[in-house]
């Protein structure tokens, strides 16, 4: 992989609701650990991290597939504790599946000098893969921290996955891996 220049890490729906809620995705829980080590490496160089979180309105498009989920404002809506954001990091609330779609997310990136996402969160084939097609459409690089997406089952995770670097190019990587591409920002 082409060294990394310019990333920012983002976090998509590690929420109360998507790990034991409304939607517990029981898989999610296997990329906690290394979601919060790519978060402290992230941080030490001083990669963006930026959580996408739904926040929900009653009558959300969504919520005819999936039933109320993460409403704005409730527990369910809020990132789970060992992953809570850190002074510095940035939340951006959305309604749909995509992290940029009308959440203020690309102009803070270009704001901050972001040339790539690196993405993580749930769900591989949902919010992870519209993200990476407006990150992909709105000129972003796009890496995939594999080991640090989820989906409800092993078949939707990979077609997720396969989808994203056949459309958007995109780049997959596991953390050990994007880490020491960069070295950390330590006096
Ligand atoms: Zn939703």
């Amino acid at each position: 992989m082409e060294p990394l220049n310019r990333p920012a890490v983002i976090v998509a729906d590690m929420l109360v609701d998507f790990i034991t809620g409304a939607l517990a995705n029981p898989p999610s829980q296997g990329i906690v650990a290394p979601l919060a080590t790519l978060l402290a490496g992230a941080r030490s160089r001083g990669w963006p991290v930026c959580y996408v979180n739904d926040a929900h309105l009653p009558g959300d498009t969504e919520e005819r597939l999936w039933g109320a989920h993460a409403m704005a404002g409730t527990p369910g809506a809020q990132v789970i504790p060992e992953l809570a954001p850190q002074p510095g990091d940035v939340q951006f609330a959305k309604r749909w599946y995509s992290g940029f779609h009308e959440t203020g997310l690309d102009m803070y990136l270009r704001q901050h000098g972001v040339d790539t996402v690196i993405l993580t969160g749930q769900h591989a084939h949902i919010c992870v893969q519209h993200t990476a097609g407006e990150a992909f459409i709105s000129g972003y690089r796009v890496v995939l921290a594999t080991d640090c997406i989820s989906a409800f089952t092993p078949a939707d995770q990979a077609a997720g996955i396969a989808y994203m670097e056949q459309m958007y190019g995109a780049e997959s990587a596991v953390v050990a891996d994007l880490l020491q591409s960069s070295a950390a920002n330590v006096a």
